[in-house]
């Protein structure tokens, strides 16, 4: 559960029967948050608990691999502040000079066609302040095609719908 409430940040003592992901402070505030949450109260259900398979092109390794990304109900980052599947990044994008971002692609290569569905590239906005070591795995999988280096891990998953 949540820790603290959707609508005011205070600490939550009570969370939605339906979804039991969503926390508030009291009866008044997720009677407020309803008419926003009911649209992702179905969804979040829907999705479970599940965590969410991605792909990581680790920091030391030329070989992507699969992952599973645990996730909890919440603002889904600092640049998209809707409430949904904010990723549970730390164990691959974490430490506290890190800045998790999410970069959205839709097109296969710059200009390329559209890919029909859009991909999320999780990353850490501070990597190449931070000390972060060179991504070996972006280069070794384009080819040296990327069109600028990549510096820590970097993960990619089908985008969650905003
Ligand atoms: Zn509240
Ligand atoms: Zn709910």
């Amino acid at each position: 559960m949540k820790t603290t409430c959707l609508v005011c940040n205070t600490p939550a003592s009570t969370q939605c029967s339906g979804c039991k992901r969503a926390g508030y402070c009291s009866k008044a505030c997720s009677t407020e948050d309803w008419p926003y949450h009911k649209r992702n109260c179905k969804r979040i259900r829907a999705a479970g608990a599940q965590p969410m398979d991605a792909i990581l092109f680790p920091v030391n390794a030329t070989q992507p691999r699969l992952i599973r990304v645990p996730w909890t109900y919440g603002p889904t980052s600092d640049n998209i502040p809707l409430d949904w599947q904010k990723l549970d990044c730390q164990p691959w994008i974490g430490g506290k000079d890190s800045a998790l971002k999410t970069m959205y692609v839709q097109t296969l290569g710059r200009n390329g066609p559209a890919l029909g569905y859009t991909i999320a590239i999780e990353h850490d906005d501070n990597s190449f302040v931070n000390g972060s070591a060179t991504n070996r795995c972006i280069p070794a999988v384009t080819g040296g095609q990327a069109p600028h280096p990549w510096a820590g891990n970097v993960i990619a998953l089908r985008a969650k719908e905003a």
